[in-house]
């Protein structure tokens, strides 16, 4: 990691603070965290030497929960696998998911976490011992559960993973003699009280944040915008796979591996290839679709087209991409993709950003909507109502609604304030936004204290 991510959104909040004029004390609320949970994990793993061998590793477990306004509100967001989780990224991370939940309205707090390793080095066995060690530890710190801290997929874990975490926590339950709802972890399977659509939900709200965005601000685009995407997981595979269905033509992807450009390539060529790729990379496709190699953000990111999409990592717009940017219209899937330095850069070149924080918002709509399924709040039987008679399409008219709403509201909020002679930016008028949303509440605790 380039920077220091913790310090780049603390300063954005804090510029947003002054902005839009809140006190001391709230941003200083906002900057800090209710909890931190770090461990140094030991764990028996195979020995590469010897397959039949354990040897043990320590891992590095990070668990950040943000803020709540409300001390009856619980905390949510993401659990990733990945060699540079580190409790500053995760810290960052955490109160990008409260912002999130605060421009969505939804009544929770953030939070993130993850372990620090490198899952394509791990067996499937392996993974499963590190996942079910790391939900025990959990339990023990009371840093899991519906009612304390809900997590969710993100970067290399999926719902086969929520599932075991979701299985491991109801045995622990069980074992205590506790209640064991299902909402501890969302992004299950739909049949084990997975919400339909949770799957997609990142990539088709990208699809709405773009679609209000471009309503509102009556963007002049081509009937069929072209787009280049950075990532093809979770987000940046279900963004490519709704493409077609929201009129955007894709014309270039890249991943850590490699990637390509080809303005009129066969999407469906592209999934086959990437599903029979054991690594699932989109390295290699220039030449099945005859396209252009690329071999670096800079280069993808330098294309004419008409959106950009980073959907991997952070950090992906640096200043030196944001200089030969190609796109008119940045849309964040990526938590925290573009750095504070490459802000200015994109504005002087009149780049419309439209923010993580609003963007990206789907995952943890629809993993709201599952929580309040699965703590009974609305039913869920599986044996009453079999999950694939369950209804998608009132999740996405509910993810749409939510989208085109708040994005409205962003955008007026926005041309009603300026800095110095100049509107703020749309990150900014986000974060403005997310934070008015709950300063009464977070004003009513601070008086009960
Ligand atoms: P994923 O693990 O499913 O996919 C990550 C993708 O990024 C893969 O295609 C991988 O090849 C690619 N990648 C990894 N390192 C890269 C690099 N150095 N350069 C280029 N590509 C690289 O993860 P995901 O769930 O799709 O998450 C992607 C981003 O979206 C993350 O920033 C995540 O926090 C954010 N996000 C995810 C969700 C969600 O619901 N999964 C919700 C909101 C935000």
């Amino acid at each position: 990691m380039a920077t220091d991510l913790l310090k780049n959104i603390r300063s954005r909040i804090e510029r947003a603070g002054g902005i839009g004029e809140f006190p001391d004390w709230y941003i200083l609320e906002l900057s800090g965290f209710k909890r931190r949970w770090s461990t140094d994990m030991v764990v028996d793993l195979t020995d590469p030497a010897d397959p039949l061998k354990t040897k043990p590793e320590s891992i590095k477990v990070v668990r950040v929960q943000h803020r709540t306004p409300d001390n009856s509100w619980i905390t949510g967001g993401g659990w990733r696998h990945h060699p540079d989780v580190t409790l500053s990224q995760m810290e960052s991370h955490a109160i990008e998911m409260s912002l999130k939940d605060w421009i969505i309205g939804i009544p929770h707090g953030g939070s993130k976490g993850g372990a620090a390793f490198d899952p394509r080095k791990v067996s499937q066995k392996d993974l499963l011992t590190i996942v079910l060690r790391i939900v025990s530890e959990a339990i023990e710190e009371n840093i899991i559960g519906p009612y304390i801290d809900r997590w969710a997929p993100d970067v290399n874990t999926n719902p086969t993973i929520m599932k075991w975490i979701q299985d491991h926590y109801a045995y622990e339950m069980r074992k205590q003699g506790r209640p064991q709802p299902a909402a501890a972890v969302t992004g299950k399977p739909v049949q084990f009280g997975g919400m339909p659509g949770r799957e997609e939900a990142t990539g088709r709200g990208l699809h709405y944040a773009l679609q209000t965005f471009r309503k509102n601000l009556d963007i002049k685009l081509p009937d069929e915008p072209t787009a280049v995407l950075q990532g093809f997981g979770n987000v940046g595979y279900n963004f490519a796979k709704l493409a077609k269905e929201f009129g955007i033509r894709i014309v270039g992807v890249q991943d850590q591996y490699g990637g390509f450009y080809h303005p009129d390539f066969s999407i469906d060529e592209l999934f086959k290839y990437v599903n029979e790729n054991p690594r699932r990379t989109v390295a290699g496709f220039h030449e099945v679709c005859k396209g252009d190699p690329i071999n670096s953000p800079e280069e993808l990111f330098a294309k004419k087209c008409d959106i950009a999409v980073p959907a991997a990592l952070e950090e992906a717009i640096t200043p030196e991409v944001a200089k030969n940017f190609g796109a008119r219209i940045l849309l964040e899937g990526a938590n925290g993709p573009t750095l504070p330095e490459s802000d200015p850069i994109l504005e002087d070149k009149g780049v419309i950003v439209i923010p993580d924080i609003y963007a990206n918002a789907g995952g943890v709509t629809v993993s709201y909507f599952e929580w309040e399924q699965d703590t009974h709040i609305r039913p869920f039987d599986p044996m009453l109502e079999p999950p694939k008679e369950r209804d998608a399409g009132l999740v996405f008219s509910a993810l749409q609604g939510a989208f085109s709403r708040n994005g409205k509201n962003i955008i007026q909020l926005r041309n009603t304030i300026k800095e110095g002679r100049k509107p703020i930016t749309y990150r900014l008028a986000s974060y403005i936004y997310a934070m008015n949303r709950v300063f009464p509440i977070f004003e009513v605790k601070r008086r009960k204290n």
